[in-house]
């Protein structure tokens, strides 16, 4: 019996040593990735922020959040989804029972949109920015993924519209993706709000931790 916990045990340190050592890839390969946004012109968007703000999360994140651009409050800090969207994002977590630091937040644009501040991305810097959330989905490889509005959901499904897609799951090249609207429209306007609401308790009965 003592031989076979030997064996178990082995095979559990193997697997362990192989985990560890993926993951110090992973990490190393995403900081590259982050040093290579914080120094990146290659849309007009570096010459006023202060701050990029490539997303957060576990290496091994099996689900990605993506929303449409850093606000102020994230242009300051660095960190994605922290400012009045990422409030209410946080409280729409709570009806999912999903826990943040589990999941890898990240928007479609790495840096601030302006001037004026706040203003809707161009299609050239959407453009420009997407090899970054490309391969950041390509280190992280989530299998699942929740796209905040218009502009992550037409980066996964160009020409199609959001309406007749929205409060669904819908599969994609071996992935899943949820589609919703933007937290930012929640706070705006009451009935997304609630449509918002809505449509993360669908997603609690889907995604268990
Ligand atoms: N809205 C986004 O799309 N991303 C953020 O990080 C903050 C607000
Ligand atoms: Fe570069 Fe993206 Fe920032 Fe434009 S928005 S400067 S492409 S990181």
């Amino acid at each position: 019996m003592k031989h076979a916990n030997d064996i178990m045990s082995k095979k559990e340190k193997l697997k362990k040593l192989i985990f560890r050592q993926n993951s110090g890839l992973i990490l190393r390969k995403l900081e590259a990735l982050n040093r290579e946004i914080r120094n990146c012109k290659k849309c007009p968007l570096w010459k006023l922020r202060k701050d990029t703000v490539p997303g957060e999360g576990p290496i091994n994140a099996k689900i990605m959040v993506i929303g449409m651009a850093p606000g102020r409050i994230e242009d300051k800090t660095g960190r994605p989804f922290i400012g009045p969207a990422g409030k209410l994002l946080d409280q729409l977590f709570k009806i999912a029972e999903i826990k943040r630091e589990k999941i890898f937040i990240t928007s479609s644009l790495k840096c601030l949109p302006q001037p004026p501040i706040n203003r809707k991305p161009k299609k050239e810097e959407i453009k420009a920015c997407l090899p970054y959330l490309e391969k950041q989905i390509e280190i992280i490889n989530p299998q699942k993924f929740i796209l905040l509005g218009e502009i992550a959901f037409s980066t996964f499904f160009p020409k199609k519209e959001l309406s007749s897609f929205r409060g669904k799951w819908v599969k994609k090249d071996g992935k899943k993706f949820f589609i919703t609207y933007h937290p930012a429209a929640g706070l705006r306007f009451p009935k997304i709000k609630k449509t918002l609401e809505k449509d993360f308790k669908k997603i609690r009965r889907i995604i268990s931790f």
